[in-house]
């Protein structure tokens, strides 16, 4: 039987967006997809190459192949935000892309790319194949850039950070400051052609067939209806929360970047302490805090008096204060560089998180039953504070000023001697909840079963181009 023919397994190209933290999930949803069966072509830039060895170390080679495109030089851009210019780029990948899938013997029935990659949507229809995008945020960031980009919704002074956008055809009618807005959209440019490209892109993940979200039913349902009625389909498929298993403790250390600690150095340390009672402080993978902020956050760790684990950029090292270390011995461990963060985060020992609110760090910690103490600080970390506190009741607002200023140390303080005692149970009891409904859907759950009807969808399209 030759390759296309009809036992042979669907075929999907995965794309994800080149930066760690947009291509460990779509990683994650290969995994989902190859353990079912499918053939996958993950398409990843050099430096990203490695993410996908461990893939390609545990299915046989006819399953997964790797594309490897070298990025197109980004050419800053006067005025141009940098990761648009980026963005834009990334278009020049169209031909290559191209000419790859009209020359395999097996080409994918479907194209599966991250929502900064909405031209690709041009490109699928070019190849008459459809395309699928992934969110690699929650529904409610999905909802709300679809209804940016669409609407181009204005406040009445750009030049005050603080003039409220409101957006009232979404769900619960949200309203932000100005400067809370994701620069994706603040800084976008009306007729400038650029910013129009980017508009464009972006526009693709409205009219595209299908759409993946790394979320879950019971944490998102009124956004993944929203986003069905928008689409005007119901091929709108929550698949997460995208994890390593359990057991994978090596994908679980590594998350996009290797451990500066021993895994077991840490485990160990947690093992002494009670259940819940660790503080996990951690920033994501991109936001460094200002030097005051640093200060500020270290006065109040020390005078809190808890037990913790803060990750400490390379550049915020040298804010420390001097000696913070022996200050804190035996209740603190600070990790310069980069944390095992999922591995801490399932400990028992670990009962509250100081997150940014990055939607991988949301997702691992609810997914954990961890307390979130949001202090979000750009890109889509306000929308997902605002979903934690106020719509889900399982976090507490930490800080409130994201990049622009220093957090009271002393009230710091306060909220984290709060986080891992008794003032805290309701938030505490609520992302409990959630985490058993996060651990059930991809076992068998929601998530599960929205899975397995995006896979019968693929199917159902290759036996449309086999007949
Ligand atoms: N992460 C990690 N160790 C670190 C910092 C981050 O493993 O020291 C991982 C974290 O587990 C998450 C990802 O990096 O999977 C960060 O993604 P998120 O969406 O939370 O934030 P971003 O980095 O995009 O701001």
């Amino acid at each position: 039987m030759a390759a296309n023919g009809d036992d042979a397994p669907v075929h999907v190209l995965l794309f994800p967006f080149p930066m760690g933290s947009h291509a460990v999930p779509m990683l994650d949803l290969a995994q989902l997809l190859l353990t079912r069966g499918l053939k996958v072509t993950v398409l990843v830039t050099p430096p990203n190459v490695p993410l996908v060895d461990s893939l390609r170390q545990s299915h046989p080679p006819s399953s997964i192949e790797t594309l490897v495109l070298p990025p197109p030089e980004a050419t800053p851009i006067p005025n141009l935000f940098r990761p648009v210019a980026f963005m834009n780029s990334l278009r020049k990948l169209h031909d290559p892309i191209r000419q790859w899938f009209q020359s395999h013997p097996s080409p994918p029935v479907a194209i599966v790319s991250d929502f900064f990659l909405g031209w690709t949507q041009y490109l699928a229809a070019e190849l008459g194949v459809p395309r699928v995008v992934f969110w690699t945020g929650g529904a409610i960031d999905a909802a709300l850039m679809n209804s940016m980009f669409r609407d181009l919704p204005k406040v009445d002074n750009p030049n005050d950070e603080n003039s409220i956008l409101s957006l009232p055809n979404l769900p619960n009618s949200p309203t932000y400051a100005w400067w809370q807005v994701s620069p994706i959209y603040q800084q976008y440019k009306e007729g400038d052609p650029n910013w129009e490209i980017k508009r464009n892109s972006m526009l693709g993940n409205i009219q595209c067939w299908g759409a993946l979200i790394n979320t879950f039913e019971e944490l998102e349902k009124v956004y993944i209806d929203h986003l069905k009625g928008e689409m005007g389909h119901d091929r709108v498929w929550p698949v997460g929360p995208l994890l390593p298993p359990e057991d994978d403790k090596a994908g679980s250390a590594k998350r996009g970047g290797a451990s500066s600690v021993p895994v077991e150095v840490l485990m160990s340390w947690l093992d002494e302490k009670r259940e819940d009672s660790v503080v996990y402080v951690c920033f994501g993978s991109r936001f460094v805090l200002s030097d005051q902020q640093v200060a500020s956050l270290a006065a109040a760790l020390e005078s809190s008096g808890v037990d913790f684990i803060w990750v400490v950029k390379e550049d915020e090292v040298r804010s420390m204060p001097g000696g913070f270390e022996d200050l804190v011995a035996g209740r603190g461990f600070v990790i310069k560089g980069w944390a095992p963060q999922v591995p801490i985060l399932r400990h028992r020992a670990v009962g509250a998180f100081v997150t940014h609110c990055g939607w991988n760090s949301t997702m691992e910690a609810i997914t954990a039953g961890v307390l979130l103490l949001t202090w979000p600080l750009g890109a889509d970390q306000f929308t997902n504070a605002k979903l934690l506190v106020d719509e889900l009741g399982a976090a507490v607002r930490f800080s409130e000023v994201g990049t622009r200023a220093v957090p009271d140390s002393g009230e710091m303080a306060r909220l984290l001697k709060e986080s891992v005692g008794a003032e805290r149970a309701e938030e505490r009891g609520r992302v409990k909840e959630l985490s058993k409904a996060a651990s059930e859907a991809p076992k068998g759950g929601s998530s599960s079963r929205s899975l397995d009807g995006f896979i019968q969808r693929l199917r159902e399209l290759k036996n449309v181009k086999s007949t």
